[in-house]
């Protein structure tokens, strides 16, 4: 999906070049996020998925849906909104103590110190 120079620059400067969601500084190569995703078409070609320019909900395509991001934090954001993402990244203490022997080891001998704290991102604590 199509962004200008002046857009893409907009939007960096939205959080001071850090990224929107876990405030790191933003390095080259950072994504334009749609806050509301557009869902974009996708095409599996031997295998291999790639994106189409063509998406479910291209009403969401516009300056006020972009949120600076990490390539990281984007790409675990994928087509999903805000509390989405919100519930994902609370979920991962659960898997880790589920599925990750090196995890629960940790734990058991002290190095991990666990809380239930609500997941804020960034943007929120400003
Ligand atoms: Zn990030």
């Amino acid at each position: 999906m199509k962004i200008s120079k002046q857009e893409r620059q907009i939007v960096f400067e939205k959080y001071n070049g850090k990224c929107a969601y876990c405030g790191c500084e933003l390095k080259k190569g950072w994504h334009v996020d749609h806050i509301e995703p557009v869902v974009r078409d996708l095409k599996i070609v031997n295998g291999k998925v790639t994106s189409l320019p063509t998406c479910e909900k291209p009403q969401n395509h516009t300056l006020g849906n972009f949120n600076p991001s990490c390539a990281s934090c984007n790409i675990l954001k994928s087509s999903e909104s805000i509390e989405q993402l919100r519930r994902k990244i609370a979920q991962f203490v659960n898997s880790l103590n589920q599925y990750s022997t090196q995890y629960k080891f940790a734990k058991k001998y002290g190095l991990i110190n666990e809380t239930e704290i609500e997941v804020k991102f960034y943007f929120e604590t400003l």
